[in-house]
Formats: structure tokens, C-alpha cells, sequence
């Protein structure tokens, strides 16, 4: 069958960045599976799929606009160190949870000088174009059950 809405889709993929790195790949593990037409996997992506099958093997380019999105520079704030209480030694690369206006985030701190602390709410592939090498594992039609949750059960997806 044909990847469409209400499919669950497996897919086994990497991902790189432009300058060949591999961000990401389950090759070698458990394929990913996902309710296709959900928005759960990246816009561009998701696109992509619609319409191939199993065993379908396909190159996608996704900009930063359909897939993680721009930097926005005005998501680098400069806090001050006690802000970071119960943390002894604040580091570049450290990762932390916030509470923003727009519900949790995630921040990485990108310098520490002095008594102030540079951190980034940019998602980390924010700004980066992806290329995803995809192969199409398994189609399925989602049961009502899996429609109603909003995600796949079984194998690669929820366990419940
Ligand atoms: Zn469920």
C-alpha cells in the first residue's frame, strides 16, 4: 500500500548534514515507525514519503523552513550564573531544561564568562539543511486504536 494518512510508516534512515556528517541513523537498530499525516516526523519529510511504499528507497533534501527551522538569534539570551543554582560548575555544552512563556525548552549553554552564562533555545539542527537517505521498511494501515492516540503501538512505537 501507498504511504497516505492514517499509515503507519517504518522507516529505516540517516541523516546528514551538508558537510557529510551523520547527525542521525537507525541503521543498526530498530527501524522508526510513525502515524503518517501527524506532523510527527518533520514537515518536509513527511512530504517526501507520501505517496511511495515499502521498499521504496528515496534521497530527501529538507531546508531549515520545512524541517527544524531558522536560527533565531533572539533565542540567545545571556542569564547570570545564579540563575544555575544547585549547579557547581556551569560548562559550554552543558544542556538544560527551561520553563519558558511558550511551555518547557530545551537551552545549551554556549559560553561561560565571568559571572554570566550565554545559552541557546535554538534546536540544535535549527538553521541546517538535512539530508535524510530513507528506505521504507514496512506500510501499514493504523488501527482506530493507534489513530485515536495519535502514535503507533507495537514494534518502534509506544509499548502500552
Ligand atoms: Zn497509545
Amino acid at each position: 500500500m501507498q504511504v497516505a494518512d492514517r499509515c503507519v510508516v517504518s522507516i529505516h534512515y540517516t541523516l546528514t548534514n551538508d558537510a557529510g556528517e551523520v547527525l542521525d541513523s537507525s541503521q543498526g537498530g530498530e527501524a522508526l515507525a510513525y502515524l503518517h499525516g501527524q506532523g510527527s516526523i518533520i514537515a518536509g519529510l513527511e512530504s517526501a514519503l507520501t505517496g511511495k511504499q515499502a521498499g521504496d528507497k528515496l534521497d530527501v533534501r529538507v531546508e531549515p523552513a520545512q524541517g527544524y527551522g531558522e536560527r533565531d538569534e533572539r533565542l540567545i539570551q545571556q542569564v547570570p550564573r545564579r540563575a544555575f543554582q544547585g549547579i557547581s560548575e556551569v560548562q559550554a555544552g552543558m544542556r538544560f531544561q527551561t520553563q519558558g512563556a511558550n511551555g518547557p525548552s530545551s537551552v545549551v549553554v554556549t559560553q561561560v564568562a565571568g559571572d554570566m552564562v550565554t545559552v541557546d533555545g535554538n534546536h540544535p539542527l535549527a538553521g541546517q539543511s538535512l539530508n535524510f537517505n530513507v528506505e521504507i521498511a514496512e506500510v501499514r494501515e493504523a488501527s482506530a486504536e493507534e489513530v485515536e492516540h495519535g502514535h503507533v503501538h507495537g514494534a518502534g512505537g509506544h509499548a502500552h
